[in-house]
């Protein structure tokens, strides 16, 4: 007996990368074998936005995000911010992003992070888009950064500000997201044995608030740890997200799917 398995969204994959560059038609068919009904390609430079775009227009169930990456924050001008605007008006384009900010790695430094990041949410803004953000060990400044954007921005009943990409925070920091109106993204790395700490933290997220994502080529499953991730993957986080949540895998498929769908505009 067959039964119709609800889609999956995976709403945070670097599809553009040269990971994928032997066998990308191949890697979007396993996808779509694999229940994933779309895949938001998110983009972490001028190059990489544009490439996610060529994607989307090469393949309906692929939507694209234009931004700029907090790694890559110290390379970008302010003329660089007037080329990211007119590629974000791309109609296939769904948001702003991905940025934010990196106190982990700090390939850049914090300053250029910050007034990139600063740029782009009034981009975002202005285009009436939501932001896809990147946050490592800066939590504490980035809650004060969107919290002054958000409390700037936001007017009762406008659309979701954006997402929490890959969050990996604690209670506390998921309730000041959540309170901003903000979606929380996880992944494949909820599986890893160094999340485990995170686990209340995902319980406790509202399930009209959680969206599922790969990263991919980055944050494999446990499983394929060492290797490439790719978005047929997400099925993992989906099955480890209903263990974690204590419902069953078709919920969580369905209510992250009408998630993504509404915080990314994305036509039924
Ligand atoms: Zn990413």
């Amino acid at each position: 007996m067959s039964i119709t398995r609800p889609f999956i969204i995976d709403t945070h994959a670097h599809l553009d990368m040269s990971h994928f560059d032997s066998d990308r038609p191949e890697v979007i068919a396993r996808a779509l074998a694999a229940g994933v009904d779309n895949i938001i390609c998110v983009g972490i430079d001028l190059d990489s936005s544009r490439k996610a775009i060529e994607l989307a227009e090469t393949y309906s169930r692929i939507f694209a995000t234009a931004g700029i990456h907090p790694h890559e924050a110290s390379k970008v001008t302010k003329s660089d911010m007037a080329i990211l605007k007119e590629i974000a008006k791309h109609p296939r384009v769904v948001a702003i992003g991905e940025t934010g900010l990196d106190f982990y790695r700090n390939i850049a430094p914090r300053e250029a992070q910050s007034r990139v990041l600063g740029w782009q949410l009034e981009l975002a803004a202005e285009l009436d888009l939501p932001v896809v953000i990147h946050s490592r060990q800066a939590e504490y400044e980035m809650l004060a950064v969107l919290r002054d954007w958000t409390s700037r921005n936001r007017k009762n009943g406008e659309r979701p500000p954006g997402v929490i990409h890959c969050f990996n925070g604690d209670n506390e920091s998921a309730r000041r997201y959540l309170d901003m109106g903000f979606f929380i993204s996880i992944g494949a790395y909820i599986g890893y044995p160094a999340s485990l700490r995170a686990h209340s933290a995902i319980r406790a997220i509202p399930p009209e608030r959680l969206m599922v994502e790969t990263d991919c080529p980055f944050l494999p499953p446990q499983s394929h740890r060492g290797k490439r991730n790719e978005p047929a993957y997400v099925v993992t986080t989906v099955e480890l997200l209903a263990k974690i949540r204590e419902v069953s895998p078709e919920m969580i498929a369905a209510q992250t799917t009408e998630n993504a769908r509404r915080l990314f505009r994305l036509p039924e």
